[in-house]
């Protein structure tokens, strides 16, 4: 398996493992660590901590709403996408596939022009997440970001302002960051990327089209 250098920061790892985050996110998050043992072993110890917190607050008298508010995180914490060991052969580690209904063969794809393709997956409304499909050596227009977006690469490579990202590097930009994410030559570059903000796009084209192919 090809080495990962880009990783998930403490605070996705923690709102994953408290279950905050949006499902889109969620589900960005689970797929990284089903292809990652560092982050895997990180979320564990988060889990770890979290659990001690809880056993403390065994002792304080919960207020009803407290217990609410707790009922209501754990229920969020188990209804997100769980990371697991990928199944061998397959790209989309599994689950991924439970959103698609299997491996890649099972994505409906729709072109965005420029042999560039994507497929949306239903979540929740907080965030979009989409698999993005970039022939070989092809360039994703120039934009910047008013919210996060996290780029999880799940087949080929891409390179942009920020480096190299192959298969299970994750790349989490935000307002700070305007890139070009260019496709490696070779193999076409399959991405999952989930958003919580429309991209901001600086040539005027991309802008033309951005309300009809709705990124
Ligand atoms: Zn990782
Ligand atoms: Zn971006």
């Amino acid at each position: 398996m090809e080495q990962i250098k880009h990783h998930l920061t403490d605070s996705l790892l923690m709102g994953y493992a408290s279950g905050n985050l949006p499902e889109a996110f969620s589900l960005v998050v689970a797929t990284h660590i089903s292809l990652c043992d560092e982050c895997r072993a990180r979320l564990a110890s988060f889990d770890a901590v979290g659990g001690a917190l809880i056993d403390e607050d065994d002792t304080v008298e919960m207020t009803e709403n407290a217990l609410n508010a707790t009922l209501e995180l754990i229920a969020r914490a188990s209804s997100a996408p769980k990371p697991s060991t990928p199944t061998k052969g397959a790209v989309l580690p599994s689950p991924l596939q439970g959103y698609v209904g299997g491996d890649l063969d099972s994505v409906r794809w729709r072109n965005l022009g420029g042999g560039v393709k994507h497929a949306v997956l239903k979540t929740s409304s907080q965030a979009t997440v989409r698999l993005l499909q970039i022939p070989a050596g092809a360039a994703m227009p120039d934009h910047g970001h008013n919210g996060t977006e996290l780029t999880l690469v799940l087949k080929g490579a891409f390179q942009d302002e920020d480096g190299r990202f192959g298969r299970g590097d994750i790349e989490i930009a935000n307002e700070d960051l305007h890139h070009t994410p260019i496709a490696e030559e070779g193999d076409v570059c399959i991405c999952l990327a989930a958003t919580d903000a429309p991209l901001r796009f600086r040539r005027l084209i991309p802008r033309i089209a951005q309300p009809f192919i709705g990124i």
